[in-house]
């Protein structure tokens, strides 16, 4: 005999059933099947939320509440009763809502006349796709009966949100929302963050039309007046910008001196002397700076270039009396350029800047790193938008994503003004956080390092408090420069990097390019299968003297100090031995020199091909140390593309295949006393490094934007109990163990989100 609560499940699937083959457009299909299950289940209200974006969840049907508010209403996962049931994955029942410490009250809604809750999560492959609920008018505790009702019920829309129909309305929304009076751009962040303001369109190239002076004096005076007060008023706005220390004021101060440089001075007066206007000499003088630098391979002199160019272009504005500045009365701005100089930041009061667009840039660019050490969002590399935004306009930036709106609706607005205070949020509990030891409740520090790769990363260790980089990719400078940068190029990056870690550890690795790493500068090799081709060691071991001048410049970098050197993507004991070989040989060289060396040199080797793990008895005799790069291992172990979005879902890194394997390098690297870190993104999510840490690990790197959902994960965490879950849950069979531990965290009061 069927249960009662099969039997009336099986009524509401059949009904569910007719709904969705019938002729209706997908939302009204889903107000329809709300209303039904209301109607089913003798509830007064129901709900069916969807995950839209990453952490949000917003309405796409209800019945009972007030009108016209499907998709209005937006919570974030973990927010209120609904955010609730889609955190904790499991059903939520609770006879007066209003009395739940969680409850979230959303007056738009009109929620007043409801008082009992039940939630059910709809999921998709462990993964929480939406929330569905229903709401009675009296207080009611909900039996299990109707929450199993509501579960299966929830299978079959989960079904449903996978369809077609679906895909296509998120779709129609999201272009809607870049649309209806705004648009949607996407371009490439450069500095995080969100704002919300008003477009200031800076300054547009001036053309210089008149080129011989009518009288050579008065263009002199002309020239010297305009020199003058240019420098005088890039002075006043300097000391008028809290700048604090960095490379962002080395940088602006570089071009102080380069506005006041005599000899570049001295060019532009002869130019005026030989008969030309101010104007017309200020371009020649840049001209033939142009043609002495624009064919050197050294990009630290074509980034001065680029300033030189904004110098130029500055006092082109102040011989003309415009300055191209546009004004308007906002205190939120958000400029938009065509390309901009460090210095041109300082001509709009930068308290009132939210955000920086830059229709060309690269995110070495002098402005970004500014902008960024003033905590501006940057967003880069959208063409035509510096012609289609108009001053006034405005416009709201999602500098995490790379999205610009133009004239947003409501509803960007508020999402944008949300996630503002988010990031209000956050910063302030990473700083309540940053000085407080990642320790477990129990006692055990686990050791939290930084993955660095932009110059801008290295801020984190101010921010975290971390125990030093686990994770250098060398290969990001050398993707973000123009040309490959030489010995002494890379010394200053490394030893940039050795001066802000101060005595903390720092694990350079060595150039990891090729497969998605692609180099400016270097053809596309169009390989068939690039990420299990010719990349990362196996290029640098073929072109030994990019390797051997890497190893120069670690050298170099860390003369007097601890080196640490890992190779990425090693294969056997005899490759490593190889790579190591050529840093030895670097080493020997130094000393032959009378350089100062490393006081210390250990050499390690990533985890990343499955073949290593074979052979890791002999290659722990061998390496100091060992790091695991699980982006790469978990893409080989199941044959599976990291890159590859419909794969996502399949295979996950939280299953016993990968865990058993994960757990056996632990072990041995335990055994022979070697230190093992993670290095790929499992580290930085917290659900998963609680598994690492469950499996033994106890040196995580991660990304340092992570750093602060880690630490708090780990302070709220026993490590006893989650070392016995975990080996529990190794004997699983199941395609993912997701669930079970966020069910685990969540039993436990764990912090993961
Ligand atoms: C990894 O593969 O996990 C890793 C850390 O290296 P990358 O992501 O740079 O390939
Ligand atoms: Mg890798």
């Amino acid at each position: 005999m069927k249960s009662p609560a099969i039997t009336q499940a099986m009524g509401i699937l059949r009904l569910l059933r007719q709904i969705t083959e019938g002729p209706d457009a997908i939302s009204v299909k889903l107000d329809k099947i709300i209303s039904m299950i209301v109607e089913q289940m003798q509830a007064d209200a129901g709900a069916c939320y969807l995950v839209v974006d990453d952490n949000y969840l917003e309405l796409f049907a209800s019945y009972g509440f007030n009108q016209n508010i499907t998709h209005k209403i937006n919570l974030r996962v973990g927010e209120g009763l609904v955010g609730d049931v889609a955190a904790s994955r499991r059903p939520l029942t609770v006879e007066d809502a209003w009395k739940h410490p969680k409850f979230s009250y959303k007056p738009e809604m009109g929620e007043e006349k409801y008082k009992s809750f039940v939630g059910v999560p709809i999921t998709r492959f462990g993964k929480v796709v939406g929330v569905l609920t229903l709401q009675n008018k009296k207080e009611y505790e909900y039996s299990v009966l109707e929450v199993e009702i509501l579960e299966t019920v929830s299978m079959f829309l989960s079904e449903l949100v996978a369809s077609d129909e679906i895909k296509t309305l998120k779709n129609q929304l999201i272009r809607e929302r870049g649309q209806s009076g705004k648009e949607r751009y996407k371009g490439i962040s450069l500095s995080k963050g969100y704002g919300l303001g008003n477009a200031i369109v800076h300054r547009r190239r001036q053309i210089v039309t008149k080129i011989f002076a009518e009288d050579k004096e008065k263009e002199l005076q002309k020239l010297e007046f305009a020199h003058t007060q240019m420098n005088k008023d890039l002075d006043e706005k300097f000391n008028a910008t809290k700048l604090g220390i960095g490379e962002h004021v080395d940088i602006l101060d570089a071009y102080r001196m380069f506005a006041k440089d005599k000899g570049w001075y001295k060019k532009i007066a002869d130019n005026v002397s030989s008969g030309l206007t101010a104007e017309a000499a200020v371009e020649r003088a840049y001209e033939d700076m142009w043609k002495r630098l624009s064919g050197t391979n050294d990009s630290y002199l074509k980034e001065r270039l680029h300033d030189l160019r904004d110098v130029a272009d500055r006092l082109l504005g102040y011989l003309s009396g415009d300055t191209g500045k546009e004004r308007i009365e906002s205190n939120d701005i958000i400029v938009v350029a065509q390309t901009m100089g460090p210095a041109d930041l300082m001509d709009y009061d930068y308290k009132k800047i939210r955000g920086l667009i830059i229709e060309d840039g690269t995110p070495t660019m002098h402005v970004a790193i500014v902008a960024k050490a003033l905590g501006i969002p940057v967003i880069a590399k959208i063409k035509g938008i510096f012609d289609e935004i108009k001053t006034g306009e405005q416009v709201a930036i999602d500098g995490n994503e790379g999205y610009v709106y133009l004239k947003p609706g409501k509803q960007i607005q508020d999402k944008i003004k949300a996630r503002i205070a988010e990031k209000e949020e956050m910063l302030a509990r990473m700083a309540a956080l940053k000085d407080l030891p990642s320790t477990t409740l129990d006692g055990t520090k686990i050791n939290l390092y930084i993955n660095v790769g932009l110059t801008f990363d290295l801020d984190y260790f101010s921010t975290t408090n971390c125990d030093g980089v686990g994770l250098y990719r060398t290969e990001i400078p050398f993707m973000a420069s123009e040309v490959m940068p030489d010995v002494d190029q890379q010394m200053k990056y490394y030893k940039d990097l050795m001066d802000r870690a101060e005595d903390k550890k720092v694990i350079f690795r060595s150039l990891d390019v090729g497969s998605d790493k692609l180099l400016p500068y270097w053809s596309n090799s169009g390989e068939e299968n690039p990420a299990i081709g010719w990349r990362s060691i196996r290029i640098t071991l073929d072109r030994r003297a990019i390797l051997r001048k890497q190893m120069r410049a670690f050298l170099r970098a860390a003369a007097g100090k601890e080196l640490n050197v890992m190779f990425p993507m090693i294969s056997n004991l005899a490759e490593f031995e190889d790579a190591k070989e050529t840093l030895m040989i670097e080493l020997e060289k130094e000393k032959r020199r009378g350089s100062d060396i490393p006081s210390k040199v250990n050499v390690g080797l990533m985890i990343e091909v499955p073949s290593v793990v074979f052979q890791l008895d002999e290659i722990l005799k061998h390496a100091d140390f060992i790091s695991i790069g699980t982006n790469d291992l978990a893409q080989f172990i199941f044959a599976c593309d990291r890159g590859n979005p419909r794969l996502t879902e399949r295979y996950d890194v939280l299953s016993a295949p990968f865990l058993s394997m994960l757990q056996e390098i632990i072990n041995k690297a335990n055994q022979h006393k070697v230190y093992c870190s993670v290095c790929g993104e499992m580290a930085g999510n917290p659900i998963e490094a609680l598994a690492l840490i469950g499996l033994g690990f106890r040196n995580l790197s991660m990304s340092g934007s992570s750093l602060g959902r880690v630490k708090t994960m780990i302070r709220s965490l026993n490590i006893e109990d989650i070392e016995d879950y975990i080996k529990i849950l190794l004997k699983s069979n199941k395609r993912t163990l997701r669930p079970q531990l966020i069910s685990y965290a969540y039993d436990h009061g764990i912090e993961i989100y």
